[in-house]
C-alpha cells in the first residue's frame, strides 16, 4: 500500500512533470484529448489485476462475474451510441483493432485499397512496413491534386481497375468528411467489403456532427482516445453476419487477456459520449477548428506563404500548408512549442520537403474543447498561432498569452493522484 512516490520516486516525478506539462501548455495534437477523472479512476483500478480471456459469459477464467458486467455495459453502450448490431470492445488500441479487421475480412495476398499514408491515411491502411502493407497487395488512393479532397469518381475508377477485396475509408490527417454512401456503392460495384476506420472522427459521429458510417460499412473500427475522449484503446462495430468472424479475429486471433480496466473506461466514455454536455463539446471542437482555419487563410498569413489545405475544415483539425513558407513543418512545430502550444508537423500531399522536416502542421481542437474552450478562446489561440507563423514573432509575448489561457482553464483541478 506504499504510494508510488515512495516505491518509485523517479516514475512519480515523471508523472508529476507530465501533469505540469498538460496543465501549463495548450494541447493541439489532433489525436489527443483529456479523459475525465472518472476514466482516470477506471484506468488505475483493480480491474488491471483480472484475467478474462474469452467474452462475457464465455470466459476461460473463473471470477469474471464483475468484469462481465463492465464489458457488457461497454458493448451495449457502444451499440446504442452508434446504432450498431454488434460491438467488440476488446482491442487494446486502434492498430490492434485494425489488424483484427484485416484478419477477419482478408486472406494473405488479397487487395486492400486505402488512403495513402502520404495523403492522410493511417499506417494500418497499407503502409509498406506495417502488417497491412506486408501481407496484402495495396492499391492506395490519393487526394485530388487541385482540391486536396478525395474525389469519389477517381476512387471508383481505381476500384474498378484494381478490384480490391476490401476498401478502407478513414484517415489520420484529412480535414473533410467522407462520403460513405459513395464508398458503399463503389464497394458493391466491385464486390469489396467496406471497412471504415473512424478513429479520428468518432466523437463527431457520436454527437451527430459527422455522418455515421455504421449503416454503410461492413465493419467500423475506431480508437476511443481521440475525439471520443476515452481511455487509450480501440473497438470494432459490425453486423450480426460478421460478428463471429470479428470476435474470433480479436480473441483468440490477435490478443490474449483483454485489458479490463480499459474496457471499463470505454464503458464510461460511451456513457459520457451520449450526453448533451459531450455534444456541446464536439460542437465547440468543430467551431474551434473552423475559427482556426479561417484565421490561417487570412491575407496577412497568406503573404508569408501560410495556408490551409482544402481552404478550411469540417472536422476537428486543420492542415496547415507551409510549402510556400520559409518555415518548414519542423521549425513551425518547434516555434509553437516555444510559445507553449503542442502540435505535430505533418507531410502535405506531394510534400517537397523530407519526411523528418515536412511542409505542414496538423492542428486539432478536441483537447482544448474538453478543457472548456469556446469561440472566444479559440479565436485567441488562432491569433497566437497566426502571429507565431509570421516572420519575427515575439515569443515572450505569445508565451504570456498562452499562459493566460492555460491559467484561465485549469486542468484536473484538485486532483492529487493520477
Ligand atoms: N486508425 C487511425 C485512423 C488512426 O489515426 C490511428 C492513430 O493514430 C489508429 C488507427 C491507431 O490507433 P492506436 O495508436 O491506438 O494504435
Amino acid at each position: 500500500t506504499a504510494p508510488l512516490s515512495e516505491v518509485d520516486p523517479e516514475i512519480a516525478q515523471a508523472i508529476a512533470d507530465e501533469v505540469g506539462r498538460q496543465r501549463g501548455t495548450l494541447e493541439m495534437i489532433a489525436s489527443e484529448n483529456f479523459v475525465p477523472r472518472a476514466i482516470l479512476e477506471t484506468q488505475g483500478s483493480v480491474l488491471t489485476n483480472k484475467y478474462a480471456e474469452g467474452y462475457p459469459g464465455r470466459r476461460y477464467y473463473g471470477g469474471c462475474e464483475f468484469v462481465d458486467v463492465a464489458e457488457n455495459l461497454a458493448i451495449q453502450r457502444a451499440k446504442d451510441l452508434f446504432g450498431a448490431e454488434h460491438a467488440n470492445v476488446q482491442p487494446h488500441a486502434g492498430a490492434q483493432a485494425n489488424v483484427a479487421v484485416m484478419q477477419a475480412l482478408m486472406e494473405h495476398g488479397d487487395t486492400l485499397m486505402g488512403l495513402s499514408l502520404a495523403h492522410g491515411g493511417h499506417l494500418t491502411h497499407g503502409m509498406k512496413l506495417n502488417y497491412s502493407g506486408k501481407n496484402f497487395r495495396i492499391a492506395a488512393y490519393e487526394v485530388d491534386s487541385e482540391s486536396y479532397r478525395i474525389d469519389m469518381d477517381k476512387v471508383r475508377e481505381q476500384a474498378v481497375a484494381e478490384r480490391p477485396d476490401v476498401i478502407v475509408a478513414g484517415w489520420s490527417a484529412y480535414p473533410r468528411q467522407l462520403d460513405f454512401e459513395a464508398f458503399r456503392s463503389i464497394a458493391d460495384e466491385v464486390g469489396a467489403k467496406l471497412w471504415v476506420d473512424m478513429a479520428h472522427f468518432a466523437g463527431l459521429v457520436a454527437a451527430g456532427l459527422h455522418p455515421n458510417p455504421v449503416p454503410y460499412a461492413d465493419v467500423v473500427s475506431s480508437t476511443v482516445h481521440k475525439t471520443l475522449a476515452g481511455p487509450r484503446s480501440g473497438f470494432i462495430l459490425t453486423t450480426e453476419n460478421l460478428k463471429k468472424k470479428i470476435d474470433s479475429a480479436v480473441f483468440p486471433g490477435q490478443q490474449g487477456g483483454p485489458l479490463m480496466q480499459a474496457i471499463a473506461g470505454k464503458a464510461v466514455a460511451f456513457k459520457i459520449a451520449g450526453s448533451e454536455e459531450f455534444a456541446q463539446r464536439q460542437r465547440n471542437t468543430l467551431a474551434g477548428a473552423q475559427i482556426l482555419a479561417e484565421r490561417l487563410t487570412g491575407a496577412d498569413v497568406a503573404e508569408h506563404g501560410v495556408s490551409v489545405l482544402t481552404g478550411g475544415t469540417d472536422v476537428h483539425l486543420v492542415l496547415v500548408d507551409l510549402r510556400h513558407s520559409e518555415l518548414d513543418g519542423r521549425q513551425a512545430e518547434d516555434l509553437l512549442h516555444q510559445v507553449g502550444i503542442t502540435v505535430n508537423r505533418n507531410a502535405v500531399p506531394w510534400d517537397p520537403r523530407p519526411p523528418m522536416t515536412t511542409s505542414g502542421l496538423r492542428i486539432g481542437t478536441p483537447a482544448l474543447a474538453t478543457r472548456g474552450f469556446g469561440d472566444a478562446e479559440f479565436t485567441e489561440v488562432a491569433d497566437i498561432i497566426a502571429t507565431a507563423l509570421k516572420p519575427s514573432p515575439d515569443v515572450e509575448v505569445l508565451s504570456a498569452r498562452v499562459a493566460k489561457l492555460a491559467d484561465d482553464f485549469p486542468l484536473y483541478e484538485g486532483l492529487e493522484t493520477w
